[in-house]
């Protein structure tokens, strides 16, 4: 077993250790605006390795649990701080716009390119350009994941996960294809990430593993990263932790992290200077002035960007379809609040993703204001406020946490739970607090339980069952649809308005979402001044050049989903799904039948076993009468059991019982036969 090797650094921040032998990047934004070409650390061996080194901070209080700075156990995050100068990088560069030269209008690409690499063109970007492959995340929620190709270097834009559908029985994840970044492994440099969603870092074991490179993102994210890795010890990780308008050269390519507002601290934009322009990635995003935390996105720094030019904005799209602006968390604060007020005598629980730190933050005040003690239930919600706490990204009092186990020490209304289960997950705390199944809690008249989350598109059933077990203990349910407890993290259209006028992009490439959203956020990009010609719409595996003053679509890369099923990783149309799906939808039939090995003459059987076939008042019959089927087809197929074709006996014997079945029962069920020689 590989151990894993992790290397935390934080950048941007204090003074050098060593002095550079070159200027670099890193610089604070205030710095280089300045024009200042100070030169803190930098190394030339290392910085082709990933430009990272440690240096004695004294800010990060904690390491995430379990990241080992690489052979310097039990030291404290460290960092490099390069400085690049003013002017090093085109950072202002903008493209003149006289518009996109060979750009190809959308919907003209070939049909059949994309997924599983029908109809692929290859790749044939020229030299100068910059090559931007989607390689998931459009066209579909979930998976993201988008690579900036120059010369022989590429750096990934976020890794992660999809959900699998109902027709894939069985499976737990969908990750992309990445066969263009295995087969380009020695290009990787790194791997640069938005924020801690899975859907942005769920794949990361995954590429890892096949594509290893150091991982750059901010302090919260990489402990959810590090808690994913655990699962996976043999994957080598280097991480480098980066802070809000830190620098970072990786090869030709320097990237600025940006704050923004998400429902997950440490979320970023990137703005990603490259040698044709600069390309600005929203990441997922929200505007909100009163967050949390007190820092709302970095309006000023995404203008001045914008001012200085930005050649490509990639924007997310989620919610393009919600008109205005999203509600503030601090407005769900005072909503819940309300609800604290009305319900003071009650036990209260709320239910909300485990991700959304800064919604646990609120329920830690709403607690002390209510004096009430708190408690937490499901394991990711454990998890994750645990490492919260530890990083610094949540604040608590002492004594506020109770175990579990303890809350029946206390009356209704001086305890709230806070747990799992918003999306009514099965086997999370609130749903099996809902059907009894949590011997440390049962659900009564004296509970609350709020919902604050919206059930994610796919899940709605199962928060409705959820609900509805909750009412059938007699607790009351305050769930979306009665008050407002959830905002939703992803820029309404107000909100993409703002970016796309602050940003001002030469092109725009709109992407997080399905085509609908895709679409109608090209047509809020034409409205606020990007020229129809330079909005180009992908599909799932196109490759983009941009170049100077050009974006074209120029072919395109593997793609598609691949499935992970606990340990193993296979393809959409793999036989194992399809006989899951048989199973599931039409039952089982086992056959046993003994013969003798000399004969051929049946010793024994057939034996008739069914599963997920037939009703129990049917089965007696028609196993019976199977049973005689099986053993005139035995007789009569003109084939001996011990001399002929084992497989084409059992085609036989499968033809004739699917058929009955079909028959009585309008079920073709996946049938095994099983032979066996005695004698
Ligand atoms: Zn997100
Ligand atoms: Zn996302």
């Amino acid at each position: 077993m590989e151990e894993t090797k992790t290397e935390v650094g934080v950048q941007g921040q204090g003074t050098p250790v060593k002095p550079a032998p070159r200027p670099q990047e890193g610089q604070p934004r205030e710095e280089r605006a300045q024009g200042q070409q100070k030169q803190h650390s930098g190394d030339r061996g290392e910085r082709s390795q990933g430009q990272q080194e440690r240096r004695g901070d004294g800010q990060s209080s904690e390491r995430p649990q379990g990241l080992k700075s690489d052979g310097q156990r039990g030291d404290r995050p460290q960092a490099r701080t390069d400085v690049r100068p003013e002017g090093a990088q085109p950072q202002g560069a903008r493209p003149e716009r006289s518009g996109a030269q060979g750009a190809k209008p959308e919907g003209a690409r070939p049909q059949g390119q994309g997924g599983q690499g029908a109809g692929m063109r290859p790749v044939t970007a020229s030299r100068g350009g910059v090559k931007i492959s989607f390689l998931g995340g459009v066209g579909e929620i979930g998976k993201n994941m988008y690579t900036l190709e120059y010369g022989n270097e590429i750096i990934v834009l976020d890794a992660g996960l999809g959900f699998a559908s109902d027709e894939m029985p069985g499976i737990d994840k969908v990750v992309q294809d990445i066969t263009y970044l295995v087969q380009n492994k020695n290009k990787v440099k790194a791997y640069v990430i938005t924020h801690g969603h899975l859907d942005h870092i769920g794949a990361i074991p995954h590429v890892l593993k096949h594509a290893p490179a150091p991982v750059y993102a901010s302090r919260m994210t990489l402990a959810l990263i590090e808690n994913q890795l655990r699962e996976h010890p043999g994957i080598k990780a280097k991480a480098v932790a980066v802070k809000a308008r830190s620098v970072v050269q990786i090869g030709s390519f320097s990237v600025e992290f940006v704050h923004v507002n998400h429902n997950i601290p440490g979320s970023f934009a990137l703005s990603v200077t490259t040698p044709v322009g600069v390309v600005f990635f929203t990441g997922d995003f929200k505007v909100d002035y009163t967050p949390v935390d007190e820092h709302p996105i970095d309006l000023a720094r995404i203008g001045e960007i914008g001012r200085k030019g930005v050649a490509l904005l990639l924007g997310e799209s989620t919610n393009v379809e919600r008109k205005g602006h999203t509600m503030s968390e601090k407005q769900v604060g005072e909503n819940l609040d309300k609800i604290f007020v009305e319900n003071k005598d009650k036990r209260l629980f709320v239910s909300t993703f485990s991700s959304n730190v800064h919604r646990v933050q609120q329920l830690f005040y709403l607690a002390e204001k209510h004096n009430r003690k708190i408690a937490f239930a499901g394991r990711s919600m454990i998890s994750t406020t645990d490492t919260a706490i530890k990083i610094g990204e949540m604040n608590t009092k002492p004594n506020q946490i109770v175990d579990i186990n303890s809350v029946t020490n206390y009356k209704p209304g001086e305890v709230l739970i806070v747990l799992t289960g918003s999306q009514g997950e099965p086997r999370s705390a609130l749903v099996r607090m809902s059907t009894g199944d949590f011997n440390k809690i049962q659900i009564g008249a004296t509970d609350t339980v709020i919902l604050s989350s919206a059930p994610i598109p796919g899940n709605e059933a199962n928060v409705n069952d959820v609900i509805n077990n909750l009412i059938k203990c007699g607790a009351t349910v305050v769930y979306e649809a009665l008050a407002e407890a959830h905002a939703s993290g992803h820029a309404y259209e107000n909100e993409m308005k703002l970016m796309l006028a602050l940003v001002k992009p030469h092109f725009f490439v709109p992407v997080h979402g399905e085509y609908k959203h895709l679409k109608k956020h090209a047509i809020i990009a034409e409205q606020l001044g990007v020229q129809k010609r330079n909005i180009l719409v992908p599909d799932l595996g196109d490759c983009y050049e941009l170049g100077v003053n050009t974006l074209k679509h120029v072919g395109c890369v593997p793609s598609g989903a691949v499935l992970i099923d606990g340990a193993s990783t296979g393809s959409l149309d793999s036989t194992v799904l399809r006989d899951r799906q048989t199973m599931a939808e039409e039952g089982m039939c086992v056959i046993g039948i003994g013969f003798d090995s000399k004969t051929g003459e049946m010793t024994s059987g057939p034996e008739v076993m069914t599963k997920g076939l037939l009703y129990s008042d049917e089965l007696i019959d028609l196993v019976s009468e199977a049973r005689d089927i099986i053993a005139s087809c035995v007789k009569n197929c003109g084939l001996n059991l011990a001399k002929d074709d084992v497989g084409e006996i059992r085609n036989h014997i499968r033809r004739e019982v699917q058929n009955f079945f079909f028959k009585n029962v309008k079920r073709r069920p996946m049938v095994i036969t099983m032979l066996q020689s005695n004698g």
